[in-house]
């Protein structure tokens, strides 16, 4: 079945077809690379996402994504430092990085980004998260909470200060946690937040995406990639070719598409595509895919205050569960 989609809009995404944001070697042709190899999977504008990392390590990539004047660069993301220290709930960000939440630190990494930073997430349980949320919103920046084992008071204490987003709910967070309450319900049931999930069938089972769907609403749920440089490298079979890296994090990319920190159980982004993401939703949903097509258009550009940009023609095998973008 022929589809005209919206172009599709990536709120997450730290590279793309063996091109990492976070490398501090970046350029602006390496980026404009990626963007184009991303055009092929619908995806026509995005938020490059820049993770937990020293301002120095930082400085060098946002610089790059600044300057840049493509289309599809529509901001970044910065996902950290401000998150928490802990295993799990860290995912593969770096501890030695972590840090308080500080107004000063964001005006200098802000300041080298030339404003073009529009969404931050952070953890509401380092020190001084409330004071930047609500310094963040202040500004126009969206702030988004993720990478948390934070409390259902200090989740509410968020969302007063105007956090209005949870990062890849049900990823990020301890790997145990009790049965109620704990951070994932919390998230799930604040209403003032939209969630975005990673579909790749790796970070959420088919049960949980379904539920969590439910829960939040078909115009609160976004779909991410979080794909890191390994996206776009399938096909890729020699082991040289399976290690990929997020800044200064190395890691995996399994036969199965699944991306790892190695020798461990942690998830390091992913390979996913957005149009693979919205095919995986509607099998695990038994939504239509006319109901999880804005999920990864129309909804996250609404949520930047953005619009999308152009439309994309795809083929939809609904036997097959496959959504294909036509070049
Ligand atoms: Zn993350």
């Amino acid at each position: 079945m022929r589809l005209m989609l919206p172009g599709l809009f990536d709120l997450q995404v730290n590279g793309f077809g063996g091109i990492d944001f976070n490398a501090t070697d970046l350029t602006a042709d390496r980026v404009v690379e990626a963007l184009e190899l991303m055009r092929r999977t619908g995806v026509t504008r995005c938020l490059p996402t820049l993770i937990t990392s020293s301002f120095d390590r930082f400085a060098p990539s946002a610089r790059v994504l600044a300057r840049l004047a493509h289309p599809a660069m529509a901001g970044i993301h910065m996902e950290g430092p401000y998150v928490s220290p802990e295993d799990g709930a860290r995912g593969a960000h770096s501890r030695a990085h972590v840090q308080p939440a500080s107004i000063d630190d964001f005006a200098r990494r802000q300041d080298v980004a030339g404003g073009r930073i529009v969404l931050v997430t952070l953890a509401p349980e380092v020190p001084g998260a409330m004071t930047l949320i609500e310094h963040l919103v202040a500004a126009g920046v969206r702030a988004a909470i993720g990478h948390t084992a934070a409390t259902p008071e200090q989740i509410g204490d968020a969302v007063r200060a105007g956090a209005t987003l949870a990062t890849h709910l049900g990823n990020g967070c301890p790997q145990l946690l009790p049965r109620h309450p704990n951070v994932i319900w919390e998230l799930l049931g604040a209403d003032a937040l939209f969630a975005s999930l990673i579909v790749d069938g790796f970070h959420l089972p088919p049960a949980t995406v379904k539920s969590m769907i439910r829960a939040k609403g078909l115009d609160r749920t976004m779909l991410v990639t979080d794909a890191m440089a390994a996206a776009g490298c399938h096909d890729r079979s020699a082991p040289a070719d399976r290690r990929y890296t997020i800044g200064d994090v190395e890691c995996e990319l399994g036969a199965d598409g699944r991306v790892s920190l190695p020798g461990t159980p942690y998830l390091a982004g992913s390979s996913l595509t957005l149009n693979h993401a919205i095919a995986n939703t509607v099998r695990f949903t038994g939504l239509a895919i006319d109901a999880v097509i804005p999920m990864a258009s129309t909804i996250p550009a609404a949520y930047m205050g953005m619009t999308t940009a152009g439309t994309v023609t795809a083929d939809w095998d609904p036997d097959a569960g496959e959504l294909s973008i036509t070049p």
